[in-house]
């Protein structure tokens, strides 16, 4: 009999039947809050009836019209509907089919712009798996070990992580720009170094969020520098923290924009936005794939954008999101082993401590697992796998944050005793 490679490490046991909005029906007759939205992907909740009416209607006309052959409607309309989202000056997108695809394109970009060698990214980042994506990836040894030698060029420099290091933030910004500029003198001179690339809020990393001086200083020093300032928005993007990118909570504009998950509900599209004059610094053909562009997923992605703006989803991040950290702080008054709770609009998390502060990734795992016992469905992350990350679907009501909670809480208490 052939079985699913044990290469894939399943966070729970469920098998889907089908999915509607925040819930996940089981083959085993279970209803479950879908607080995990295939790691921040369902924004519109699963099988939202616009986002399936947009994608019927395009598999009727055509399904994979290869973009570097043939452009297609729903490709421009895409296209369009970017543009009113996007950071001024973005003006020119590519589009591929993943995170991963549309972080190497950024990386092959930013050195095609400047000539340059060097990417430096932050510790704790996540930008994906495949060989390049996974040399910017220092969440965990566990993304890089095993497949060197990795891409070379790459330089890792310090995250402001105030709790682990038990600072305060500012102290944290402070150092984490010092060292960067240490970095630009001792290890990757500006003049070989193409890129910073760095995500809004740290996601596989532990969802913490990047603070807004840390950006702005970050931007300072890739506009003195001609360094091109890449933001990873695949996860904290689309309207997850609050705001529509996860960048928006500082005041900055990046020069190239990385977006895909949540962008089309489920479909698979990735694409990558910066102006037209850093478009064109890199040579025609010198991108591309078969499957980049999808026609459907383009289709989906065009509903996925019209549904955000109809239904507020934005707004109803932020709103929702206030009230699923205020109740997760109310949990964490009584529970010391909950050392942080932090994060951004519906990209909320829970750091656990041991008693002398260490990392806990035991508990974490073992409060997710019995929260599948209540029927909430939640995933971990972290560099020591020790936060429980929160991920509901930009629709959540407030009822629904609610039920979650108060699985939640019962999943911590059955741990506690
Ligand atoms: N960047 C970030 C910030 C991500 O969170 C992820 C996926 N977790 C990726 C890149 C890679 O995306 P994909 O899995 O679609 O390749």
């Amino acid at each position: 009999m052939t079985t699913l490679s044990p290469i894939l490490k399943q966070a729970t046991p469920v098998v889907v039947d089908h999915a509607k909005g925040s819930w996940i029906f089981g083959d085993d007759g279970r209803k479950y809050l879908d607080f995990t939205t295939g790691i921040g992907v369902t924004s519109t909740g699963h099988c939202h009836p616009d986002v399936v009416a947009a994608a019927q209607e395009q598999v009727g006309k055509i399904i994979h019209a290869q973009y570097t052959t043939v452009m297609h409607k729903p490709l421009m309309a895409l296209t369009e509907k970017l543009g009113e989202v996007l950071p001024a000056g973005l003006d020119s997108v590519y589009y591929a089919n993943s995170g991963s695809e549309a972080v190497e394109a950024s990386i092959r970009l930013a050195r095609m712009a400047t000539g340059r060698p060097n990417i430096v990214a932050f510790h704790g980042g996540f930008h994906g798996r495949t060989v390049a994506a996974a040399s910017l990836t220092t969440a965990g040894t566990k993304f890089r070990s095993g497949f060197s030698p990795i891409m070379g060029g790459v330089q890792i420099a310090p995250f402001p992580y105030a709790f682990r290091y038990g600072w305060d933030e500012d102290t944290a910004i402070d150092f984490a720009l010092k060292e960067l500029d240490y970095l630009l003198t001792t290890v990757s001179s500006p003049k070989d170094t193409a890129g910073f690339i760095i995500e809004p809020v740290l996601g596989d990393g532990g969802y913490l969020p990047t603070p807004p001086r840390f950006l702005e200083g970050i931007r300072e020093r890739a506009d003195r520098h001609g360094i091109v300032l890449i933001l990873d928005e695949v996860q904290a993007g689309v309207g997850r923290t609050g705001k529509f990118w996860g960048h928006d909570w500082a005041d900055i504009t990046p020069d190239v924009v990385i977006t895909a998950k949540g962008l089309a509900s489920g479909f698979p599209i990735s694409a990558i936005a910066a102006s037209g004059e850093l478009m064109a610094k890199a040579w025609p053909g010198s991108q591309g794939g078969t499957y980049g562009g999808n026609a459907v997923a383009a289709a989906a992605a065009v509903a996925t954008l019209d549904v955000i703006a109809r239904e507020n989803l934005v707004a109803n991040a932020a709103e929702r999101g206030r009230e699923l950290r205020a109740g997760l702080e109310g949990l964490q008054n009584d529970d010391p082993r909950m050392g942080d709770v932090r994060g951004l609009g519906l990209m909320q998390a829970i750091e656990y401590v041991d008693a002398d502060g260490n990392p806990d990734a035991a508990t974490a795992s073992a409060i997710q697992q019995a929260a599948i016992a209540e029927d909430l469905l939640l995933l971990t992350c972290g560099s020591a796998g020790n936060v429980i990350r929160v991920i509901p679907p930009l629709v959540v009501s407030a009822e629904e944050i609610g039920i979650g909670l108060d699985a939640f809480a019962r999943a911590s208490k059955a741990i506690q005793a």
